[in-house]
């Protein structure tokens, strides 16, 4: 049996948070994951931008948690070496009635402490944004909202965790949770039994299900799914910031925005269904973002699309981000309803998580060494030609260029597959270099990259995964 000191459930945004969070106190965790890959799930199908906190429900955990967390993310990309940057987000008004409510809006984003957001009229809109729909009567300027690259933050917080010795259980569902005598004893995974005196529960949608495990399921999680286009680089109607509609109740609507490597994000929708693992697309779904966003940016070309995904948001009934911690369950920590924020307020709940863990008495001690800082995988295509050529001459593979849409090289997925929790899967690799991201959509470098995993991880491209388990890409021979 295994023994640790702290199970963390899920490694997405918020479990990684938490346990790098906890990596720096001399305490020993474990991170469980039923998926073969760190990054979690609505963690890598999401809009990737960093929330100010100025449509969040004034006096709440999440408006708490979000507005703290954007300005940390000025030191944390710089540690981490995250791709990310305060493009700002503009609220154009397109209609009287949608210019009347920009006060409201004003004022909930001054109860949320968020002071910097500004009135402009709609010259200054359409001369920041001059693709914005001619009518535009006004609007709101937001200029810390942001936007990351979330499948590499996910991944540094995990590798930062792990350099500072977070073990990560990979390919293991948690079954089961053992109490006794109110206390938490251990945790039943697919694979061992671990021993230990907490558990976070950081599972995203499925929270209810463990949750339930220890008898404290007093929630249902229903999932909400946002569809997405991506666009292509060279679409010809592009924005520089993020364009966000007039948010309703339910959602924070459908938006257009640059993506942190260039393409255009369009979406989201937010549907309802009882399903947790239908991440379709839909002809309808897609068609009411098209609608939606000719609003605010008529021009917007959705046949320039190269890809299209939907996320679903583990959206909580009762509604509401919640962290709750039991009296007569020792050693339990819930977390449930992290919804459409999750992304950004993943590492100020990471810092919470620790704090209201150390306030109800576990003596955790700061390590006298934490090692702060991680380096990315370097991108050749953002090289000078003079650091190009010294790369190439230090390793011939840099001049292998196995993506041609995203000039991403043999040499960097090398590092990708064998980095501390390397890739293992064809999306793996995607998600931490690219290849396969650009506008042919893996059409040329898909094989390649399949021949690459199946060489540096010694077994057949028989037995290479698209992403779970059983999705493989090749067959067999025909010939
Ligand atoms: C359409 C959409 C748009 C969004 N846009 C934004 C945005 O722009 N900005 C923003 O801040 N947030 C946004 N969000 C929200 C954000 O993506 C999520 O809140 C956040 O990613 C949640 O992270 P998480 O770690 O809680 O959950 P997840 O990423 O879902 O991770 C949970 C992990 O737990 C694992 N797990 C579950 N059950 C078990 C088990 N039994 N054993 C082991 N492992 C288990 C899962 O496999 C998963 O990896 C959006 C979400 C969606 C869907």
């Amino acid at each position: 049996m295994l023994k640790t000191d702290v199970v963390v459930i899920g490694a997405g945004a918020v479990g990684c948070a938490v346990a790098r969070e906890l990596s720096k106190y001399a305490v020993d965790v474990i991170v469980v994951e039923k998926n073969d890959d760190v990054g979690g799930d609505a963690s890598k199908s999401n809009s990737a931008i960093i929330h100010t906190g100025y449509d969040a429900a004034p006096g709440t955990l999440e408006s708490q948690l979000v507005v703290a967390a954007n300005p940390m993310y000025d030191e944390i990309v710089k540690d981490l070496d995250v791709p990310f940057s305060r493009i700002g987000a503009i609220l154009p008004a397109i209609t009287q009635e949608q210019f009347e409510k920009l006060p409201e809006i004003k004022e909930k984003a001054f109860r949320n402490h968020v002071y910097d957001i500004e009135y402009k009229s709609g010259e200054q809109l359409l001369e920041m944004e001059p693709n914005l729909n001619p009518e535009v009567k006004g609007g709101l300027w937001i200029p810390r909202e942001s936007i990351i690259d979330p499948f590499i933050f996910v991944q540094a917080m995990a590798e930062n965790a792990c350099a500072n010795g977070v073990r990560f259980l990979l390919n293991t569902k948690v079954t089961d949770i053992h109490t006794e005598n109110g206390k938490i004893k251990s945790v039943v995974t697919t694979d061992e039994t671990i021993e230990t005196k907490y558990v976070i529960n950081c599972a995203g949608l499925y929270c209810d299900e463990i949750a339930q495990m220890v008898g404290k399921a007093e929630y249902k999680v229903v999932a909400r799914k946002g569809q997405f286009f991506i666009l292509d680089k060279n679409t010809s109607c592009r924005v520089e910031h993020i364009v966000l509609p007039i948010p309703t109740k339910v959602t924070k609507g459908k938006l257009m925005c640059p993506t942190i490597h260039g393409n255009m994000l369009v979406g989201p929708t937010a549907e309802d269904q009882d399903s947790k693992t239908d991440k379709s697309t839909s002809a309808e779904g897609l068609a009411s973002i098209t609608a939606d966003v000719t609003n605010l940016v008529p021009n917007v070309n959705v046949r320039d699309t190269i890809t299209q995904y939907s996320g679903l948001r583990p959206n909580r009934n009762p509604e509401g981000l919640h962290f709750d911690i039991w009296d007569d369950l020792e050693g339990y920590v819930n977390l449930s309803g992290v919804r459409s924020t999750g992304l950004t307020l993943s590492v100020s709940m990471g810092k919470y998580v620790v704090e209201q863990m150390l306030y109800h008495g576990a003596g955790f001690k700061l390590k006298d060494h934490f090692i702060k800082e991680r380096k990315g995988i370097v991108k050749f295509s953002e090289c000078s030609l003079e650091e190009q050529d010294a790369l190439i001459k230090e390793n011939p593979l840099y001049a292998n260029v196995v993506c041609r849409c995203e000039t991403i090289t043999e040499a960097e997925i090398l590092e990708a597959i064998h980095r501390p929790l390397g890739a293992r899967t064809v999306d793996a690799v995607k998600r931490r270099v690219r290849a396969g991201m650009g506008r042919c959509q893996a059409g040329f470098c898909g094989p390649k990259v399949i021949e690459i995993l199946a060489r540096e991880l010694h077994c057949e491209p028989t037995d290479i995964n698209k992403n779970i388990e059983g999705s493989y890409m090749v067959t067999g021979t025909t010939r």
